[in-house]
Parts: structure tokens; sequence; C-alpha cells
């Protein structure tokens, strides 16, 4: 819906293109208001402009920290335009309607970065900026807000285009934009206090509300807190903790990621087969696929018992009583699933330190969403992996196909793949993770570790052969080398899924072919580092 801007509010603190804006404006028939400074600026370069106290009757006042905050303001930027009750007030009132907002605020980030001192920065929040550009922003239905001056060039090629008016859809980003730039103001602010305060990473966090303040972080020596994002997902941070003690960090985190990973198989609910993940500092150490809970988590378990120990677990359906007395039987942190038995949760009663979370449902692996991390300076931010491969896009690019039990075991570990850390390798027989290797710095190694879990989890289950022997493997980004590969068949396996793409593709082919191996390109990697 298109606007028209006849009149347009200027504050600003960097005023550095300022007059070309305000000139641009003034040719295009929109008349100005500005406060203190940025109105000695546009009147000294001899352009007409109204200043803000000619509309409030008052003057600016306090060192310039009251200069807007006035009903002739803040009603001339609310007031619904299609309203006639708001018509009649700013009628009553002699409240004349802004069209246009442009503010930047006081640079409060700069005077910290430049190490101002308290009181300087103190005197930097901006006060009245942030109020108008969120009255504005909220409606913007009628008024553009440029909170930038890079968005006075967009307003005006709107107005440009559009006869003077602008479009529905530019204010409705610049509204975005605004909330945006304000609650980054905002952080900064609260970062800033904290600072002082020396309460580092409590009252830090980017956004979010303050879930849970944690005793500690991933060590004892940092701080740390937990904040709901808002997004509702069902998971670690939705979940209702039915008994235990509080979670200290690094059971959230791993907690996250043996959830996120279980949902990857779908919800019993929804007519999945019950999975079972366990995880140890966020890498799973046995995943399973079973007709039952029970035998999915004693098959999860086999495949590293040691490393279970202490481990979380997460289910993708109900947890019922057998699965729970099986669970307890191994000392665990945490459990989390959709829903638990009665009779399943006084199991777990008895065992008063273990976490027992009931998270309503699964935490949906195709919900868009952002995951952050900081690095010195700086924030990287990028979608979550929501990447999953059809069955089309699967290439098999051997001599020999998979058979169809190789094919679904395929399956299995390019799913497990995608949430362990890389170098990622995976080896599945029948449903079950046969041997996982994690992290390592080189494809091989990660080979020949998640080899020799399979011969410990032999060991201690008394088996006649490693699960490995002609188990399917996963491996998370192309073979560099055939060597890896290799690795993998030696170990057992007779089946291997790989995102291809390496100069050496045909070498591992050609590698596989000669060993009887049937190996599938996916196309796409799932790093996780
Ligand atoms: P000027 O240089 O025009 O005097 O001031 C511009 C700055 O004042 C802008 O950064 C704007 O966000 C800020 N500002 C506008 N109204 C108010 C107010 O009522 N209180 C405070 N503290 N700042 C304001």
């Amino acid at each position: 819906r298109l606007a028209p801007v006849k009149r347009a509010l200027i504050s600003v603190s960097d005023k550095s293109r300022l007059i070309d804006q305000a000139t641009a404006l003034h040719e295009r028939g929109v008349k100005l208001v500005s406060t203190g400074g940025t109105h000695r600026a546009i009147a000294a370069a001899g352009i007409p402009v109204k200043d803000v106290a000619e509309l409030t009757h008052f003057p600016e006042m306090m060192d310039g920290r009251v200069k807007t905050l006035h009903p002739m303001v803040h009603g001339g930027l609310l007031g619904d335009r299609d309203l006639a009750s708001h018509k009649d007030a700013m009628h009553t009132h002699g409240i004349l309607s802004i069209d246009l907002l442009i503010v930047n605020l006081y640079p409060f980030e700069n005077a910290v970065a430049s190490g101002g001192s308290y009181e300087m920065c103190v005197e930097n929040i901006d006060i009245g900026g942030p109020a108008m550009i969120r009255a504005a922003a909220k409606n913007h239905a009628h008024v553009a807000v440029c909170t930038d001056s890079d968005d006075v060039d967009a307003v005006l090629a709107d107005m440009d285009a559009h006869d003077r008016q602008t479009t529905g859809t530019l204010r409705q980003k610049l509204a975005a934009k605004t909330y945006a730039r304000s609650a980054t103001y905002d952080a900064a602010i609260a970062n800033w206090f904290a600072a002082q305060l020396d309460e580092t990473p409590k009252y830090r966090s980017q956004g979010g509300t303050l879930k849970q303040e944690l005793r500690y972080g991933e060590n004892p020596h940092q701080t740390a807190a937990f904040y709901s994002d808002g997004s509702n997902r069902p998971g670690v941070s939705t979940a209702e903790q039915l008994q235990g003690k509080a979670l200290s960090y690094n059971n959230i985190n791993d907690t996250d990621a043996a959830y996120e990973l279980v949902a990857e198989f779908g919800a019993v609910a929804d007519g999945a087969k019950p999975a079972v993940a366990i995880i140890k500092h966020a890498n799973p150490c046995g995943v399973a696929v079973a007709d039952d809970f029970i035998t999915a988590y004693k098959n999860a378990r086999a495949c590293d018992p040691v490393s279970a120990f202490g481990g979380i677990v997460a289910l993708n359906g109900n947890l019922d009583a057998k699965t729970a007395k099986e669970i307890v039987k191994v000392f665990t942190e945490v459990v989390i699933a959709p829903s638990a038995d009665e009779d399943a949760v006084e199991v777990f009663a008895k065992k008063k330190n273990l976490r027992l979370l009931i998270a309503g449902g699964l935490p949906d692996v195709n919900a868009p969403s952002l995951t952050q991390r900081n690095v010195a300076g700086g924030v990287l931010v990028q979608d979550r992996d929501n990447g999953a491969v059809a069955e089309d896009d699967l290439k098999v690019v051997t001599k020999r196909k998979p058979t169809d039990a190789e094919m679904a075991d395929l399956r299995m570990a390019w799913k497990v793949a995608k949430h362990v850390k890389s170098n990622a390798i995976i080896y599945v027989k029948d449903g079950s993770t046969a041997g996982i290797g994690a992290g390592q710095m080189s494809r091989i190694d990660s080979a020949r570790i998640a080899a020799r879990k399979a011969e410990d989890a032999q060991e201690a289950a008394g088996w006649d052969a490693p699960r490995t022997q002609g188990c399917a493997c996963a491996s998370d980004a192309f073979f560099p080398f055939a060597d890896g590969m290799l690795a993998a068949a030696s170990a057992g396996a007779t089946a291997i899924i790989q995102p291809g793409g390496s100069i050496r593709d045909e070498e591992v082919i050609a590698a596989a072919d000669e060993k009887d191996i049937a190996m599938v390109f996916t196309g796409m990697r799932h790093f996780r580092h």
C-alpha cells in the first residue's frame, strides 16, 4: 500500500549525509522538522526547516535528554491515518502527522569503543531516538522510518518510482530493520553494564529471554546462562524437567545434540520406528533404530558401552517402563523424550540425579533457524544444517549397487553423520551404529577409530565378530584419497555413502570396485566443526 510523504522529522547524530538528503527531500516537496543540532545544520544550508520545539511548544531541555518525548511528536508518528478516533485526536490536539522519520541514534557503541568514561557512555544512551523509531516502525502501515542513511536513499528511490509515496513493502522492511537496530542498541547497553558489573555472560546474550542462570559454563571458571529464543521449538529449552538436579551448560548442549539427532528419524507418533541416540560431549556414541525402544536402547549402548557411561539418552517416542529399567542400569545424566509412561517416571524417581525431560514433541528438523558462533571481534551466523538428500539425489557410482539392506543402513549412517563432529565416519549394521569415529583431523583416523570401537564393542558383548562385518559406512565429506575408504573396507564395510566431489573420485571409485564395494554419492556435505 502506498503512503504519501508530506512531512519528515529528521534527528540525526551522524550528520555526514544530512544536507544532501534534506535537500533531496525538500526538492520533493517534503516539509522538514528537526531537533536542535540537526535543525541548525539544515537551516544553515538554507533549507526551510521547522524546529521540533515549534511543534511541542517546549524547548529542548536537560542537555538534550528531552527533545522529542512529547505527544505532538509521538502522536504524529503513531496516529493511525485510517482510524476516525485517531484522526479526531490529531485534529483536536493539533497534532501534525509525520510520514517519514530519519533518526540515527546517539553513538553509544562508539562511545564505548573509544574508551569513553562511565558518564560519557551513560550520556550516549539515546532515549528519544529509540522511542521515536519504535513508534514509527509500529505505525509502518503509514510511516517510513530510516535508521541509517542508506535507508534514506531507498526511500527517495521508492518515492521517485511511486509519485512521492512509499510502498508498504519498503516500510515493512524498514520497520523490521528498526527493531533489529533497537535490539542491538539495547544489547550493547546491556553488555556494557554487565561489563561494568563484571557479570560477564549472564546478561550478554544477543537477545532472547533468560531461562536459567547456570552454575557455570563449559568449565567451572566460566559463567553462563541459558536463554530461550522465543521460537517455542520443542526441544531442550521448552521441555519440562520432571526430576533431577538442574541442568548444566554441558548437559543442555549434549541433550540438544541428542534430541536433534533422534528427531532425524521422525516421531514414533507419526509412524516412525523407535530410535535412540546416546550422546557424549555432543557426539553420538551409539544410535539405533529397532522395533521397540528397549532393543533400540540396548543396540545403541552396545556400540560403545564405555562411552555410554554418563551419557545422554534421547528417544523419538514415548518412554516405557521396560526401557527405563534398562537405562537406569547404566549411570545416565539426562533422558529426553516426547513423553513417558507413569511407571517409567516411577522407575527414574529412584535415581535422584538423573534428569528426565519431557519435551511434548520432537524438534522440527526442517525448521528454518540460525546457528551462531563467536570469533574474535565478530559473530559468524549461518542457516542451520537442514540439508537432507532426496532419493533422486543418491547416485550409485560403483559397479555394484547396494542391496536393500545395505541401502537402509547407508541412509541411517548418513543421518547420523550429520550429527557427528568432522571428520565423521559412521559404520551401521542392521539399524545400529557399529562404530563412530568423530572429530579427528584426518578422515582415515576417524575410519580407524570407528573400527577400533567396533572391536571393543565386540569384546564387551562377546560377539563372534565386530558388527562392522558387512556394514554400511557414511563419511560426512568426500574421501580425499582412497585410503580412508579402504580403511572402512578393511573394517568390514561393504557399502559406502559419501558426498563425492573429490578430484580423486575416480581413484576412490576404482578402489571400491576392486573390493566389490557399493558406493553412493549424495552430492551434499555435512561438515560439523
Ligand atoms: P540533534 O543533533 O538534532 O540535537 O540530536 C539528534 C539526536 O538526538 C539523534 O541521535 C536522536 O536519536 C536524539 N534524540 C531525539 N530526541 C531525543 C530525546 O527526546 N531524548 C534524547 N536523549 N535523545 C533524543
